[in-house]
C-alpha cells in the first residue's frame, strides 16, 4: 500500500492534501536519472543555464499571488511575508545568479613565482559537483529550497531535493514551476516526505547535501554521510542577539526588535531570540516594545491585514509553551502574551515580550523558534558583547547605534557569520551576501561568492611548459642529488641577495653531475 503524507493548514488543522510519499526505491531512481542528465546539464553555458532559471523567475512572476495563498496557506505566515520573504528572495536570487554566477566561476589564474619563472603554470577550474540533494526545512518553504535550487543549477548540477513534511505541497509546486520554466527532465526533482525520505537521500550517490535545518537532525545529517564520505553543508539554528546601546534610537530599535523577533512568527533561524539593552534606556525601550507589540494583528496567514500568525506544526508550539512557562516559573515576566492563545484549532501562540530574564533560563540558552522576545539589562558595552557571545550558535547578531563607528567596533567582536548595524535578520534575501554562521549554527555558506563555492568542485590544472627537460628532483638519488637539493634550498631561501646567488652558483655547479634515468 502506498504511505500517504498528510499536508495541514496549521491555522485551521484542516487537510490541504494527501501525498504520497516517495519510497527509497524512487529516492534512487530520481538521483540516477539526475545522474544521467548531469553531463548534459553540465555541458551547456552558464548563459544557457542563466535562460531556464530566468525563465523560472519569470513563470513564478505570473502566479505571485496563488503562490503567497499557498504558502500562507500551508506554512501559516501573514501573506505579506509570503510574499516579502519567501517569494521576492527568490526572484532577487535567480536575477543574481542568473546574471553573476558566470564571473564568479570562472577559471582562476594561480601565480606561482618562481615556479612560473621556471616554466610552470597552474590554474582553477570550477567544476559542478554531478548531483546534489536538499534537505529544506518548513520555515521558508519556497525561498529555502528554491534559492539553494537555483544556485546549484547555475553552477551545472542537478538537484533532488526533498522539502519538509510539514509543507509538501509547496514542494510539489517548486517541481511544478521547475516544469513549466522547461527544466529538462532529471535536471530538478522533489521526493516527498519525513526524515526517512531524507535518509535515503543520504543513502544513494549524491555528490553533496545541503541540509537547512535543526542542530539535533544536523547532527544525524553528519553522522549519516560519514557512511559514504558526502560532504555536506550544514545551515543550522540560531540564537541571535541584539543589542542597543545607549545612544540608540530608541523608536526605530523598538520597531526593529518587534519585527526582528514575531516576523514570521518568530521561527526565524535569525530572529531576535535575546535582546541586550542598556540599562539607561531600558524602561522607555522596554515600554515602546511592549506597545508596539500590543499593536500586532494576530490572524490566520490568508488574512491580508494579519501582522502575526500561527506557528507551523505542534512541536513548535510544545517547544516554545516550554520555554516561556519554565522562565515564568523561574521569575520572568511576561509583559505580553505568555500561554498559548485558547479557543483556536490551530497552533496560535501570541507575540510575547519577556522581562525579568536569566541568562541560565532557556529562553536564553537554547532556540526557542517562536514569537518570543527576552529582554536582559546591560550596563557596559563589554558586558553586552560577553553576554552576547555567551551561547551555543553564531548565525547572525546586531548592534543599534547613532555612533556607526562604534557599533562596527562592537559588531566587529560578536562571533557571528552576520552581524548587522541598525539592522536586523533581512540580509538571507540578499543573495549577494554570505549566509551561515560558526559554532552549532553549522558548517559552511549558502548564497554569495562563498555559497556558489560550496556547489562546486575546484581543479586544479598545472602544466609544465618545458616538458622536454627531466625534474631536478627526479631519480637517480646519491649524495651529488642530495647537495644539488640543498644548494637549492640556499638559492631559494637564504635572507641575502649574495647567499641566494652562491647556492646558484652550486646549483649549477653541481647540475651536470647530475645522474638521470
Ligand atoms: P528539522 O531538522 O526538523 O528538519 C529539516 C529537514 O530535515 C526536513 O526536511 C526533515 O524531513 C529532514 N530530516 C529530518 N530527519 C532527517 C534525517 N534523519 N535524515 C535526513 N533528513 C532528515 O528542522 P525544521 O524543524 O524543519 O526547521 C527548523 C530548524 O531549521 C530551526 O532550527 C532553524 O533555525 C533551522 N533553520 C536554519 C536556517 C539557516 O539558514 N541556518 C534557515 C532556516 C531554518
Amino acid at each position: 500500500m502506498t504511505k500517504t503524507i498528510q499536508s495541514l493548514n496549521p491555522a485551521t488543522l484542516d487537510t490541504i492534501a494527501e501525498l504520497p510519499i516517495t519510497t527509497d526505491e524512487q529516492v534512487y531512481e530520481a538521483v540516477a536519472r539526475a545522474r544521467t542528465a548531469a553531463p548534459q546539464w553540465a555541458a551547456l553555458t552558464y548563459k544557457d543555464r542563466a535562460k531556464y532559471v530566468i525563465e523560472f523567475r519569470e513563470v513564478m512572476k505570473k502566479q505571485l499571488e496563488e503562490l503567497a495563498h499557498l504558502i500562507s496557506q500551508e506554512n501559516g505566515k501573514p501573506l505579506t511575508e509570503s510574499l516579502s520573504s519567501d517569494l521576492v528572495p527568490v526572484m532577487e536570487l535567480a536575477t543574481h545568479f542568473a546574471k553573476h554566477t558566470e564571473k564568479t566561476l570562472r577559471r582562476e589564474r594561480i601565480w606561482l613565482g618562481k615556479w612560473d619563472l621556471m616554466g610552470r603554470s597552474s590554474y582553477i577550474d570550477y567544476k559542478p559537483l554531478g548531483v546534489v540533494g536538499i534537505i529544506a526545512p518548513w520555515n521558508y518553504p519556497f525561498s529555502i529550497p528554491t534559492g539553494q535550487t537555483l544556485m546549484a543549477v547555475m553552477a551545472g548540477n542537478t538537484v533532488v531535493l526533498k522539502p519538509s513534511e510539514y509543507t509538501p505541497v509547496i514542494g510539489e509546486k517548486i517541481a511544478a514551476l521547475a516544469r513549466e520554466a522547461g527544466f529538462p527532465e532529471g535536471v530538478i526533482q522533489v521526493v516527498t516526505g519525513d526524515g526517512s525520505t531524507g535518509a535515503a537521500l543520504l543513502e544513494s550517490d549524491v555528490n553533496k547535501i545541503f541540509f537547512t535545518g535543526s542542530v539535533n537532525t544536523g547532527k544525524k545529517i553528519m553522522a549519516a554521510a560519514a557512511k559514504n564520505l558526502t560532504p555536506v553543508s550544514l545551515e543550522l539554528g540560531g540564537k541571535d542577539p541584539m543589542i542597543v546601546l545607549e545612544d540608540a534610537d530608541v523608536d526605530v530599535a523598538s520597531s526593529a526588535a518587534v519585527w526582528g523577533a514575531f516576523s514570521n512568527n518568530g521561527q526565524i533561524c535569525a530572529s531576535v531570540e535575546r535582546l541586550y539593552v542598556h540599562e539607561s534606556i531600558a524602561d522607555v525601550f522596554i515600554e515602546q516594545v511592549v506597545e508596539k507589540t500590543l499593536q500586532l494583528k494576530q490572524a490566520e496567514g490568508s488574512d491580508y491585514d494579519a501582522d502575526v500568525s500561527v506557528l507551523n506544526n505542534e512541536t513548535q508550539l510544545r517547544v516554545v509553551t516550554e520555554h516561556v512557562d519554565g522562565a515564568l516559573k523561574a521569575g520572568a515576566i511576561a509583559r505580553t502574551g505568555g500561554a498559548r492563545l485558547e479557543g483556536q484549532p490551530g497552533y496560535f501562540y501570541p507575540p510575547t515580550v519577556l522581562t525579568g530574564v536569566r541568562p541560565d533560563m532557556k529562553i536564553v540558552t537554547e532556540e526557542t523558534f517562536g514569537p518570543v522576545l527576552p529582554v536582559m539589562r546591560f550596563q557596559s558595552e563589554a558586558e553586552a558583547i560577553a553576554q552576547a557571545n555567551d551561547s551555543n550558535y553564531g548565525l547572525t547578531a546586531s548592534v543599534w547605534s547613532k555612533d556607526r563607528k562604534r557599533a562596527e567596533r562592537v559588531a566587529k567582536q560578536l562571533h557571528a557569520g552576520t552581524a548587522t548595524v541598525n539592522e536586523n535578520v533581512y540580509t538571507y534575501a540578499l543573495p549577494q551576501t554570505p549566509w551561515g554562521g560558526p559554532k552549532w549554527s553549522g558548517i559552511g555558506r549558502t548564497h554569495g561568492k562563498h555559497g556558489l563555492l560550496e556547489m562546486v568542485e575546484p581543479q586544479h590544472i598545472h602544466i609544465n611548459k618545458v616538458g622536454f627537460m627531466k625534474d631536478l628532483w627526479w631519480y637517480s638519488y646519491d649524495q651529488t642529488r642530495f647537495s644539488f637539493l640543498l644548494a637549492m634550498t640556499d638559492a631559494f631561501f637564504a635572507k641575502g641577495l649574495f647567499g641566494k646567488v652562491k647556492g646558484f652558483g652550486r646549483m649549477l655547479g653541481l647540475m651536470r653531475k647530475l645522474k638521470t634515468h
